[in-house]
C-alpha cells in the first residue's frame, strides 16, 4: 500500500530563490536524471519502474494529495478514477464528454447529435460524387391521426383523413431498401403509424432484409396482439407524450383524459412482455417542450421511472418557416432549473436528458434564435431522406409538398430505381445550390445536425494535418 503524503514535504525553494511545490509520492520509485535539471531538480519519477499492471494500477494512488479520496466508477468494460476532495462528496461530473464514457452514461443513446462518424463509407461516396443509399429514412404511415397535439408540425403539411401509404407499396418499398443498404427507417413524422395496419408486417420485413426500424406513436391505438412481433423486431418505440397527467394530456394532446390512462397501460404491457422475452427494443418517452407542458416535466420524469421505459427525452419544439405554431425560443430560458431537475431523475437504467443543444438556442442571438444556421448550404437529405405518409418522396420533412422539390411516389416507382435516377440527385442538388438554409427551412430541422458536420467537412479549416 502506498500511504498518503503531504504536500508541504514536497515543498522546496529552488536553486533560483523560488518556491517550487510537486506531488512526487514519498513511496515513488525515484531516479536521477543526469545532466538536464529541471527548474526543481534533476530527479524524476522512474517510469521504468510502474510498468507491470500492477504497479500501474497502483499509480492511481501515487499522486494522490493529502486526504484525496479515489473513487473508482465502472462502466462497461471501462474503469475510471475519479478524484475528490477532502471532504467531498461524488457529485454528478459535467458534462465534457461526447461519446459515452463511465462519467456520462446517458450518451450512450446520444440524443443531442448525430452519428455520421461511423457512416464513413457513405460520407466518402458522397465526397467523390457517387451516387448512394440514404443512411436513415424518416418516414410517415399516414397523413392523418387519432389526437390533435397542440404542437403539431404535420397540421402545416396537409393532413388528410383516411390517406396513407398502400401495403403492397410499402413492402416494396422495404425490399427496395435492403437491396440499397439503407440502414434504418424510422416510421416518424406526418400522420400516426398505428393507423396503417401494414406498420406490424413491414418492421418484420425490414428486420428480414437487414433494415433496423424504429417507431414514434402516440401508443393509444397499437394491435397489443402484436407486441411480440414490433419488441422482437424494432431497434425503438419511442411514445410521443408531452404530459405527465391526464389533465395535462387533455390540455396538450386535445384527447381525452381516460386516454392517458389507456397509453400508460400499453407503455406499462409493453416494458412487461420486453423485460420478459428479454427483447432487445428500446422503450422511451419524448415531451415536445412548449409553455404549456412546463409543469409536466416533473410529472413525467416520474411517470417515465415508474413505468421502467429506458429514457424519458425532452426536445425542442420545431416551428415551421412562417413559425405557425408561435414558439418564443426565450420562453425555455426560464425552465433551465426544472430540466435540470429532470435530468437528476437519471439512474443507471433510465435516461432523463433534455436536447440542450437546440433548447439553448434561445440564449443565441436573434439572428440564431430566429432560425439563422451555421452552415449556409443543405447537403444532408441524400444522408438523412423523409417520406411523407401517402408514399411521396420529398428531400426533407419541411418540403413536403413543395412541388418544386417533389421526387416521385412509391406507388407509381420502385424505390430502387428512384434512387438510382436522375430525377432524386436533380432534387438534391436543387437542394444544395438553391435553398437559402438560413430563410428558406423550419427551425432547426431533423437535418440540422448532418448539416453541421457536412458543412465542416466540405470547409476545412487550415493545416488539417495537424489533427
Ligand atoms: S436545411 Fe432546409 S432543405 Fe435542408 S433538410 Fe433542413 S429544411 Fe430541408
Amino acid at each position: 500500500m502506498m500511504s498518503d503524503h503531504s504536500q508541504d514535504k514536497n515543498k522546496d525553494v529552488n536553486r533560483f530563490g523560488y518556491e517550487t511545490t510537486t506531488s512526487i509520492p514519498e513511496d515513488a520509485p525515484l531516479k536521477r536524471n543526469p545532466g538536464h535539471k529541471l527548474r526543481t531538480s534533476n530527479v524524476i519519477v522512474n517510469r521504468a519502474a510502474l510498468t507491470d499492471e500492477k504497479q500501474l494500477l497502483d499509480s492511481y494512488k501515487l499522486d494522490r494529495m493529502t486526504g484525496q479520496k479515489i473513487q473508482f466508477v465502472s462502466e462497461g468494460n471501462q474503469i475510471g478514477v475519479i478524484r475528490l476532495s477532502e471532504g467531498e462528496e461524488p457529485a454528478p461530473a459535467p458534462n465534457q464528454f461526447t461519446g459515452p464514457s463511465y462519467r456520462n452514461p446517458p450518451q450512450r443513446f446520444r440524443f443531442d447529435g448525430h452519428k455520421m462518424m461511423h457512416h464513413l463509407d457513405r460520407v466518402m461516396a458522397w465526397q467523390k460524387g457517387e451516387r448512394f443509399a440514404p443512411i436513415h429514412i424518416d418516414m410517415g404511415l399516414t397523413k392523418f391521426c387519432n389526437t390533435a397535439c397542440i404542437y403539431c408540425y404535420a397540421v402545416v403539411q396537409n393532413m388528410t383523413q383516411g390517406t396513407m401509404i398502400q401495403r403492397d407499396a410499402l413492402l416494396r418499398y422495404i425490399d427496395d431498401c435492403g437491396r440499397l443498404g439503407v440502414r434504418s427507417i424510422g416510421f416518424i413524422g406526418d400522420g400516426e403509424p398505428t393507423l396503417n395496419p401494414a406498420l406490424y408486417d413491414a418492421v418484420v420485413r425490414a428486420k428480414e432484409v437487414g433494415i433496423d426500424t424504429s417507431m414514434a406513436t402516440n401508443g393509444l391505438l397499437l394491435d397489443m396482439s402484436r407486441a411480440h412481433d414490433l419488441l422482437k423486431n424494432m431497434s425503438w418505440i419511442r411514445f410521443n407524450l408531452s404530459a405527465g397527467d391526464s389533465e395535462g394530456f387533455r390540455r396538450v394532446h386535445q384527447s381525452k383524459e381516460k386516454n392517458f390512462e389507456l397509453l400508460v397501460n400499453n407503455i406499462r404491457e409493453l416494458v412487461r412482455i420486453k423485460k420478459e422475452n428479454n427483447y432487445p427494443c428500446t422503450l422511451g418517452l419524448q415531451m415536445v417542450l412548449i409553455p404549456e407542458c412546463f409543469d409536466q416535466v416533473l410529472k413525467e420524469a416520474k411517470l417515465g421511472a415508474e413505468l421502467g421505459v429506458d429514457y424519458f427525452v425532452i426536445k425542442h419544439c420545431s416551428d415551421s418557416e412562417y413559425k405557425e405554431i408561435g414558439i418564443q425560443y426565450e420562453d425555455y430560458l426560464g425552465i433551465e432549473d426544472v430540466l435540470k431537475e429532470a435530468e437528476s431523475y437519471s439512474t443507471a437504467d433510465y435516461v432523463v436528458q433534455a436536447k440542450w443543444n437546440k433548447i439553448n438556442a434561445a440564449s443565441e442571438s436573434a439572428l440564431y434564435k430566429n432560425g439563422f444556421r451555421k452552415y449556409d448550404v443543405c447537403h444532408g437529405t441524400p444522408f438523412l431522406l423523409q417520406i411523407s405518409g401517402n408514399g411521396k418522396i420529398y428531400p426533407c420533412g419541411p418540403f413536403f409538398n413543395k412541388e418544386r422539390f417533389y421526387i416521385g411516389d412509391l406507388h407509381e416507382e420502385s424505390f430502387y430505381d428512384i434512387v438510382m435516377g436522375e430525377r432524386y440527385w436533380a432534387v438534391h442538388k436543387d437542394v444544395a445550390e438553391s435553398v437559402d438554409v438560413h430563410k428558406d427551412c423550419a427551425v432547426g430541422c431533423r437535418q440540422d445536425y448532418v448539416n453541421k458536420f457536412l458543412w465542416d467537412l466540405k470547409n476545412p479549416p487550415e493545416h488539417i494535418n495537424f489533427i
